[in-house]
């Protein structure tokens, strides 16, 4: 069969790349090297308590041997285990010394199943931060560029939110929000009026509160706010490619996926200067075959992306498909995570909340922004927070036995608040994604080598959010009070970027400003490995603007003759 495009990864981004090229009339192969995934009867979201292995642990000796690295993600638990790969049979090296958390699902989906649905825009300050402060190469594009395709994705989505106002984080055409509690509004009462200059407004998050006929022809209904969103949710509640990109695309008539096909390499013809072909290897037989078609998207995630390009050598592209700059590969970016502060509140104990919430409150970025301090850093971070009561929040992962249990069990237990903060990381060429030269995986794929650490700037940040975390709690009267700590190794916040960086000049940056290779004008990339900074808020909302953008350009230009 004949494609016209060809979209790599099924995730957030490939997934709207392939909704959008379907639409406009492309016939579209999506290639997902993960098993096929069916939405609703393959998730384990209707599962009782009861029901769910080991009380939703994972044996220990099971994750020793098979889940070392995933099982440090806050969603990894025996009802979600199947939506991670197993590092024993996916493994990536590292420096011993410098460890990089590289947190996976390999499925139809991708992490748009597990992902945490916290959506935020970036803005000028963000496009801006490099050629303001000369960290990076500037941002081909502007918030102008984008806004539209906000808007357009977050529609489509299905965006709770509140809106607030700020250029720093800006509104979208968004769904009614979920309500704070009562303890969330005390923190938000005592700490805007101690400081004006930092918000605090409920969480954003990609769930339909209130579902438009958009959404419902998709079969997508309200959220039931069980809170069991990491399994999947067969109400279609939230966004995922499995609850919405890929059925859209569907109904078209024009799409056509593939499982268990991991793309290998590229071919690459000089003549033409156009990718040639997609080479794949069948997952389960080991055998090779190869697809065509006029144009390549390439959404296989930050790391797995640059691991495709980067076996795409030729003798044209000795370092790697559309790598004339060196950028491929570099660059590598997560958010400072694991700093913030938790605390216990004495009050509101006759106090108590319905439901189980899929968002939590947001405090967006103030320093450098609202709040123009003298520190000894550049860029900022925000906390993402939530209050809830100790005892029955924890309630089935708590262990005990006798009368003196069952007592405490009966008890709510104080409000407890954590504020969690997304710092902002620094591009720098050194953090970077290369091949090992010496060690294959079973397809005979070299293995990823990684090496990324956090410089003195990500330190300074981590430092002054846990301090101002503290302060915040404190100031809002919460007691027993700790800051989190020194940030996590790079990788923790599940938010890897920047390994094909956007750039307004070849020389320094793989994608111009649609996100097509400036070497090889039929590739385009849209998945975090564009992103030329972090920001600070949380990345999917911004890959999936661009990733409609960049889809639409391309059929333009394949439109007029151009591709
Ligand atoms: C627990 C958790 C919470 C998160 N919370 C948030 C949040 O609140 N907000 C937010 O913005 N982001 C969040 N994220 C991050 C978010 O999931 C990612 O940013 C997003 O999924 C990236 O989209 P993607 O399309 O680039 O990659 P993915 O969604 O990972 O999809 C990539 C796909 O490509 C496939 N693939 C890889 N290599 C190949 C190959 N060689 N051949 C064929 N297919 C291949 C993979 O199998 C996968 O299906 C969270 C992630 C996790 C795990």
């Amino acid at each position: 069969m004949n494609f016209d495009a060809i979209v790599v990864g099924s995730g957030i981004s490939g997934g709207w790349v392939a909704k959008e090229l379907c639409e406009r009339g492309l016939k579209t192969l999506v290639i997902e090297r993960g098993r096929h995934v069916e939405h609703r009867t393959d998730y384990q979201d209707f599962a009782t308590p009861w029901e769910v292995p080991h009380r939703g642990r994972v044996p220990q000796e099971e994750i020793n041997e098979h889940y070392a690295i995933q099982s440090q993600c806050h969603a990894f638990n025996s009802a979600t285990r199947q939506w991670w790969v197993r590092d024993s049979e996916h493994p990536y090296a590292t420096p011993k010394d410098r460890p990089f958390s590289w947190i996976r699902g390999y499925h139809l989906g991708g992490r748009s199943i597990t992902w945490g649905r916290q959506t935020y825009r970036m803005s000028d300050v963000d496009f801006t931060a490099n050629k303001l402060d000369g960290n990076g190469i500037d941002w081909p594009i502007r918030y102008a560029d984008l806004s539209p395709w906000y808007d357009r994705v977050a529609r489509f989505a299905g965006i709770s939110g509140a809106i607030e106002g700020l250029d720093h984080l800006p509104d979208g055409p968004f769904l009614p929000p979920l309500e704070l509690n009562c303890v969330e509004l005390e923190f938000k009462r005592r700490t805007e009026a101690l400081r004006p200059s930092r918000r605090v407004t409920v969480g954003r998050c990609a769930h339909l509160t209130e579902p438009t006929p958009e959404h419902t022809a998709l079969g997508r209904g309200p959220c039931q706010m069980r809170g069991v969103c990491e399994r999947g949710c067969g109400y279609g509640a939230y966004f995922s490619s499995l609850s919405a990109t890929l059925p859209a695309a569907k109904r078209t008539g024009n799409l056509t996926v593939v499982t268990d096909a991991i793309v290998e390499r590229l071919d690459y013809d000089h003549a033409k200067r156009r990718v040639s072909g997609v080479r794949v290897i069948d997952a389960k037989t080991g055998q090779g075959r190869s697809y065509q078609a006029r144009m390549v998207f390439v959404c296989a995630s930050t790391i797995g992306t640059a691991q495709i390009l980067l076996s795409s050598r030729s003798e044209w592209f000795p370092n790697g498909l559309a790598n004339a700059s060196g950028a491929l590969g570099r660059y590598l970016m997560d958010h400072v995570f694991g700093i913030g502060a938790r605390g216990t509140h004495p009050g509101f104990l006759d106090r108590y909340y319905y439901g189980r919430r899929p968002t939590g409150f947001y405090v967006p970025r103030y320093l450098n922004t609202t709040e123009r301090t003298d520190v000894d850093f550049v860029r900022g971070f925000g906390f993402q927070g939530y209050s809830e009561r100790s005892t029955w929040h924890r309630g089935a992962q708590q262990a005990g036995i006798g009368a003196d249990f069952k007592r405490q069990m009966r008890t709510p237990g104080r409000w407890e608040m954590k504020l969690v903060g997304f710092g902002e990381m620094l591009p720098r060429a050194e953090n970077r994604v290369t091949l090992d030269t010496r060690r294959n995986d079973k397809w005979g794929i070299p293995l990823v080598h990684i090496e990324c650490t956090h410089s003195d700037n990500e330190r300074r940040l981590a430092e002054r959010a846990n301090q101002d975390a503290v302060q915040m709690l404190q100031d809002a009267g919460f007691e027993n009070v700790t800051a989190l700590g020194a940030p996590r190794a790079p990788g923790s916040a599940v938010h890897e970027m920047g390994t094909a960086r956007m750039g307004h000049d070849p020389k320094t940056s793989v994608l111009n400003g649609h996100n097509q290779a400036h070497d090889v004008p039929n590739l385009f990339i849209t998945d975090g490995s564009c992103m030329v900074s972090t920001g600070s808020v949380n990345p999917s909302l911004t890959y999936m603007a661009l990733s409609a953008r960049a889809a639409n350009y391309a059929a333009d230009l394949m439109g007029s003759g151009d591709l």
